[in-house]
């Protein structure tokens, strides 16, 4: 944990010209550096700042919620998956969604490689591994680095994604 210079509060901070604020200070602080030492030794109770800190952590899952919500009907996507395409800012799956779906069990069949598969669809092995990792087809959207439930169909099922996930595995250890 760290503590804000200004607030003394115990905290995540953020850093600005070398210096740790909480949030709040942070977000108060100065852009002109001459004014940062006044704005410093101009000294606040961190506790004082409590119930501001509440509503701004409120306010911060609020908005995470919101980008969470768009990421996962595919609004903050530049570009659809392979299998999906965005309409109407919704992720839909598109005609050729069935290819995915081969892709997958393919994969599972005893003597196929990443490279055999990569060809047969006409996918880089990057372009493949890409594709058989992504949490978009079980329904799942990453964002910020976590998997949350998104709100678009699935195109695989877990079992099989999981699946998928450890002859991988098994790939990459060998
Ligand atoms: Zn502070």
């Amino acid at each position: 944990m760290d503590k804000c210079i200004k607030c003394d509060c115990e905290c995540m901070g953020n850093t600005k010209f070398g210096l740790i604020f909480c949030d709040i200070c942070y977000r108060f602080c100065p852009n002109n550096p001459e004014q940062v030492d006044e704005y410093i030794q101009d000294k606040v109770d961190g506790k004082v700042l409590e119930p501001f800190r509440k509503f701004s952590r409120t306010r911060g899952q609020e908005q995470k919620r919101g980008m969470i919500k768009k990421a996962s009907q595919g609004e903050l996507m530049s570009r659809a998956p392979f299998g999906y395409c965005i309409e109407n800012g919704k992720l839909i799956p598109a005609q050729n969604f069935r290819e995915i779906e081969e892709i997958f069990e393919e994969f599972l069949q005893d003597k196929m490689t990443l490279n055999k598969l990569a060809k047969k669809h006409n996918l880089s092995v990057n372009g493949l591994k890409k594709i058989l990792t992504n949490f978009t087809y079980i329904g799942k959207i990453k964002f910020n680095n976590q998997i949350f439930d998104g709100s678009h169909q699935p195109i695989v099922s877990s079992i099989f994604f999981n699946r998928v996930q450890d002859k991988l595995e098994k790939i990459k250890k060998k």
